[in-house]
């Protein structure tokens, strides 16, 4: 489901409030507009885990997804990331649903 309205203001504020600025500070000419979606970014962690027999498998495993804001420049399509617990946002925009989704 898109951002409301509402969220979208309390979104732009959050930036705003952290100097991020409305022009984008590749090609200082488009604007900067938010998406309509939270991005969930997929993070792996380099580690070592013991399988069956003693048998010890080295590589990238899944921890978890960070939840970011997306602001994508108008003009070249520069594209930049903002986790919402940096925004103040986490709780405001996520929080809630996923408690939810782990209570099922
Ligand atoms: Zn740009």
């Amino acid at each position: 489901m898109p951002f409301t309205e509402e969220e979208r203001q309390r979104i732009r504020e959050a930036l705003k409030e952290r100097g991020v600025p409305g022009i984008c500070p590749v090609c200082q000419k488009g604007e900067l507009w938010v998406s309509d979606y939270i991005a969930f970014v997929p993070v792996r962690e380099k580690h070592a885990e013991v399988r069956g027999a003693g048998t010890i498998v080295e590589g990238l495993f899944p921890v978890g997804d960070l939840p970011c804001v997306v602001v994508v420049c108008a003009e070249c399509g520069n594209t930049m990331l903002f986790h919402l617990s940096g925004l103040g946002l986490w709780d405001e925009l996520v929080g809630g649903l996923e408690a939810a989704r782990r209570g099922r």
